[in-house]
């Protein structure tokens, strides 16, 4: 049940997120952050400072 359990939070949007990839953007909007969800492997793109991952 903790195969569910994992999939559950990821479905209510509490992933596992894992920092991947660290960029820093051509922009002055700051790092380009790519973290994957480290249950359901989905990668997302986050713009900005994001301190907490
Ligand atoms: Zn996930």
């Amino acid at each position: 049940m903790k195969f569910s359990l994992l999939y559950l939070l990821c479905y209510l949007g509490f992933h596992q997120h894992k920092v991947v990839d660290v960029k820093f953007g051509f922009s002055s909007s700051g790092k380009i952050i790519t973290v994957k969800c480290k249950n359901c492997g989905i990668t997302e793109i986050k713009k900005g400072d994001y301190k907490n991952y």
